[in-house]
């Protein structure tokens, strides 16, 4: 079937072609389904593993792997519209479910995303439009690249172009010796190396945009990262000013546009020390600084998701109380150094005590060191009272603040 006769009006909720598709089990897919069901969607999770954490509060789970043709199949039979927790799943994936239904985003869009070097180059090209820049970098396809490097570039971060995700595939590198080792090390695969910048803050936006062209932009979140993994998230943000929330908000709007993008797309910005702006990522998916907006905001993103892929019209952005958003990693079931003195149960207990606190745990049977388990969304009147909570709550669980 060719996209043009795919049926692009309306997906209704409760009724029997009311089952969306989704490729991925993680959690974000789980916070997806929650907020599909809410709406009286049914969801349908292609996974491979069991137990996932998506596939345990989806209506059906289909468990194969992502490029599995028979797999595939079967979620194309059941559902219409179809969309992805999961940024490196195979683009040719989301270009064959395209064949029979509405895919948001399209498979062009995620495999900009999947590749810092196609990403780089799409900030780039759009940036006479948006004003802003990605860092300084090299690209790095052979060893023989390594000769022509700048040494303006150190020191640097070497990325390894695709697949990389919570600071992994990443080394940081003083000189042109730690990058010949660190290039070799990462078995000469692609790579960009980027120029180490003096961030001041970071933060990133979150748009959606339905299929009708409409965009939504929702308030700017402030980041903070420990050991390149998301540590918090605080919106509004303590450091933005006006003039670079409003350029990172329109930058982000005229992205979404460029591409055509249906559904949630985050964006990541570095701040500066100089107060100027650099764009550094963009995640083609709900994201984990936009968890914040499930208890602060009108509509979270996973359900504008659901809007955005139903092509239902988006939800109201507004975000009606202060919010920090914690994340809560495997390390705290573990007291020692070794993942041997297992195990602790996390003292919940104490932290539901804490009026503000809204927990959201993913339902993953084993904690591991640096997983994601769940976040903490502290919500108050004031700003400083939720920092004073998320605080508190990090010397219940026994995190370093
Ligand atoms: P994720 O997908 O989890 O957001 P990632 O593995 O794709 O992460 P990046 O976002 O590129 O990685 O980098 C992770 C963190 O490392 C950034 O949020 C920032 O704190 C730091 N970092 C990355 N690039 C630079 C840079 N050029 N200069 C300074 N710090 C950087
Ligand atoms: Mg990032």
């Amino acid at each position: 079937m060719s996209s043009s006769s795919i049926n692009n009006s309306p997906q209704f909720p409760n009724t029997e072609s009311s089952m969306l598709g989704m490729v991925g089990g993680g959690q974000l897919g789980r916070m997806f389904v929650h907020e599909a069901q809410a709406l009286g969607f049914k969801v349908m999770v292609l996974e491979p593993e069991v137990g996932s954490p998506a596939a345990h509060a989806a209506d059906a789970h289909v468990q194969a792997a992502y490029d599995d043709a028979a797999g595939l199949q079967q979620l194309a039979d059941a559902c219409s519209s179809f969309t992805t927790e999961f940024e490196n799943v195979p683009a040719a994936s989301l270009a064959k479910l395209a064949e029979t239904g509405f895919v948001a985003p399209s498979a062009d869009c995620v495999s900009i995303a999947q590749d810092r070097i196609e990403e780089k180059a799409f900030f780039t090209r759009c940036a006479p439009q948006t004003g802003i820049l990605p860092a300084p970098h090299a690209i790095l396809r052979t060893a023989d690249d390594l000769n022509h490097v700048s040494a303006d570039l150190f020191p640097g971060i070497l990325k390894t172009a695709r697949m990389g995700y919570d600071g992994k595939g990443q080394v940081r590198v003083k000189s042109i010796e730690e990058l010949r080792a660190a290039f070799a090390n990462l078995n000469d695969v692609v790579c960009v190396l980027e120029k180490m910048l003096p961030l001041a803050y970071e933060v990133s936006v979150l748009v959606a945009r339905g299929a009708d062209g409409q965009a939504v932009v929702y308030p700017i979140a402030e980041n903070v990262h420990r050991d390149g993994i998301l540590f918090t998230t605080t919106v509004p943000s303590p450091h933005v000013s006006a003039e670079a929330a409003l350029k990172t908000q329109n930058a982000a709007l005229k992205l979404i546009a460029d591409i055509n993008y249906v559904g949630v797309l985050c964006i990541e910005f570095f701040v500066l020390q100089d107060g100027s702006v650099v764009v550094n990522e963009m995640a083609p998916r709900p994201h984990n600084s936009g968890h914040y907006t499930i208890d602060a905001c009108v509509t979270s993103q996973f359900a504008q998701q659901v809007r955005a892929m139903a092509r239902l019209p988006l939800g109201d952005v507004r975000q009606h109380s202060p919010c920090v958003m914690l994340n809560i990693l495997g390390d705290i079931w573990f007291d020692g150094t070794t993942e041997q003195d297992k195990e602790r149960q996390p003292a919940w207990d104490k932290v539901l005590a804490l009026p503000s606190a809204h927990l959201h745990l993913y339902g993953k049977a084993e904690a591991r060191r640096a997983r994601k388990m769940g976040h903490i969304t502290f919500i108050a009147p004031t700003l400083e009272q939720a920092q004073d909570e998320m605080r508190q709550a990090c010397e219940i669980l026994g995190i370093a603040v």
